[in-house]
C-alpha cells in the first residue's frame, strides 16, 4: 500500500526481525516520538526488549503479520533473510519499505548481480550453477573461485574457496547442491561500502564511503573517511549505489558493498536492503545516523543530506572477546575502554556470548584521523584484538 501522505511522530512503526538493526532502528524510531512494535519469534531479542510492543511468532505466521498490520503505520524489516512473501502479504495493508520485490532481488546472489549489469555496475565475473551441467560447462577462466550459496548466505557463511573443477564439484556437494553463484577470486586492494536512504518521494542521500576489513569473512573495523579511496572513486561508487537503488524503486536504507581491485578499479559485491553493520558509525560521528534516515525514509519525511562531523573508528564486538585466554565467560574491560576519550559503546543486550556472535561495537571519534587511530589502537589493545 502507498502511503497518504507521512507518518507523523505520534505513530506506530513496526520491523520484522528482533536483532541488533531492529534495536537500533528502534532507538532511533522512538528518539523521534513513535512507538515501536517489533515481531520476532525469540522472548529475548534485542530489539523485543526495548520495543513498545512485541509480536511473538515466526515470520510467516498469518496472526502474528495480521497483529503486526493492525498495529503499526508502516512496516521495516531489519534482518536480510525475511521471506519476501511476509513482506508481500503486510503490503497488501500498510506501507512497507523496502518492498518485498527490492529485498527478493537483494537476497539472491544472481539477481542481485543481474541488477548490477542492467545498472552498469561492473561486478565479479561469476556463474550461475543449480544444475550438473552447468557445473560441467564452468568457463575454467572463473577459478579460482568462490562458491557462494545464491541465497541465505552473511558473514562468510555459505562460501567455499575452490581452486580446481574437482573442488568446484565437492564444494557444491558440501553446499548441498543448492543453487549456487561461482565467482571468479579477485584480487582486493580493500574494500569499500556506501549507504543510501531513499523516500518514496524519490529523494536520495548518501553518507560518505566507509573502508572496512573483515577477519574470517566477518566485518571487523570501519574506516571513515576511508583512508586509502580516491574522490574519483568515492564519487563512483556513490553514483553506483544511487542508481543501484533508484532502478529498484527503492523506499529505505540501502548498503551497498564494494571491492577496489590492485589495477584500481571498482567493482560491486553485494548489497543489503537495510541498515548496515558497516554503517553503525553513524550513531556517533554524523548528524543523521542510518537508523534516523530509515525511519524517515519509510515514514515519507524529508531526507537531508547526513553530515559527517568527525572522522570514527568502528571496532565489531565479537563474543570472542567474551573467553579470552580460553578462560569462562567474562565482561570485557569496559572501565578502561570508556576512560579513553570519544569511545561510544554499544551493547545489544543478548544474555550469552558466543564466539563469532555480533555482541555490540565500539565507535571511536575523535579531533583527527590520527588521533581516532591511536584511541582505536589503544582500544583493540585493551580488548585483545589484533592491532588497526
Ligand atoms: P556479509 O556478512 O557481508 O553479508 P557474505 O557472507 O554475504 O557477507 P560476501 O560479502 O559475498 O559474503 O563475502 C565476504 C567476504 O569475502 C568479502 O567481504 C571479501 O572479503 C571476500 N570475498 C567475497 N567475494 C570475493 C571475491 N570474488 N574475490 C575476493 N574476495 C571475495
Ligand atoms: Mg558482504
Amino acid at each position: 500500500m502507498k502511503p497518504s501522505g507521512p507518518i507523523l511522530p505520534g505513530g506506530t512503526l513496526g520491523v520484522l526481525g528482533g536483532g541488533q538493526l531492529g534495536r537500533m532502528f528502534a532507538h532511533a524510531a522512538q528518539q523521534l516520538g513513535y512507538r515501536t512494535v517489533v515481531l520476532d519469534p525469540d522472548s529475548d531479542s534485542p530489539a523485543g526488549s526495548i520495543a513498545h510492543q512485541q509480536v511473538q511468532t515466526d515470520y510467516l505466521d498469518a496472526q502474528g503479520l495480521a497483529t503486526l498490520a493492525a498495529s503499526c503505520d508502516a512496516v521495516t524489516t531489519e534482518f536480510e533473510n525475511v521471506p519476501a512473501p511476509a513482506l508481500a502479504r503486510l503490503a497488501e495493508q500498510l506501507p512497507v519499505a523496502p518492498a518485498a520485490e527490492a529485498v527478493a532481488v537483494c537476497q539472491d546472489r544472481a539477481r542481485e548481480k543481474q541488477h548490477f549489469r542492467d545498472c552498469g555496475v561492473p561486478c565479479a565475473p561469476f556463474a550461475v550453477i543449480e544444475t550438473d551441467a552447468q557445473l560441467q560447462a564452468v568457463d575454467p577462466g572463473l577459478l579460482p573461485g568462490i562458491l557462494k550459496t545464491a541465497r541465505l548466505g552473511y558473514d562468510g557463511k555459505g562460501q567455499v574457496r575452490v581452486a580446481s573443477p574437482a573442488a568446484l564439484q565437492a564444494a557444491w556437494d558440501e553446499l548441498g547442491r543448492v543453487p549456487c553463484v561461482l565467482e571468479q577470486r579477485l584480487d582486493l586492494a580493500f574494500e569499500v561500502s556506501v549507504i543510501v536512504a531513499r523516500n518514496v518521494q524519490g529523494e536520495l542521500v548518501h553518507f560518505p564511503l566507509q573502508q572496512n576489513l573483515h577477519r574470517d569473512g566477518i566485518l571487523a573495523v570501519t574506516t571513515v573517511p576511508a583512508p586509502d579511496l580516491t574522490a574519483e572513486l568515492q564519487a563512483r561508487a556513490i553514483g553506483a549505489a544511487e542508481t543501484i537503488a533508484a532502478t529498484l524503486g527503492y523506499v529505505g536504507v540501502l548498503c551497498v558493498e564494494f571491492f577496489v581491485l590492485r589495477d584500481g578499479s571498482l567493482v560491486a559485491n553485494e548489497m543489503a536492503p537495510r541498515p548496515h553493520n558497516s554503517g553503525h558509525y553513524t550513531l556517533d560521528a554524523c548528524d543523521v545516523s542510518q537508523f534516523e534516515l530509515q525511519v524517515r525514509a519509510m515514514a515519507g519525511l524529508p531526507l537531508v543530506a547526513p553530515r559527517l562531523h568527525s572522522p570514527a573508528i568502528m571496532l565489531n564486538l565479537l563474543g570472542d572477546l567474551w573467553f579470552r585466554d580460553g578462560q569462562a565467560e567474562t565482561e570485557p574491560p569496559w572501565e578502561a575502554v570508556l576512560a579513553l576519550p570519544g569511545t561510544h559503546l554499544h551493547l545489544y543486550g543478548k544474555r550469552s556470548a558466543r564466539p563469532g556472535r555480533k555482541m555490540g561495537h565500539l565507535n571511536i571519534t575523535g579531533a583527527s584521523a590520527s588521533q581516532v587511530r591511536e584511541v582505536a589502537q589503544r582500544c583493540a589493545e585493551l580488548l585483545g584484538l589484533p592491532g588497526l
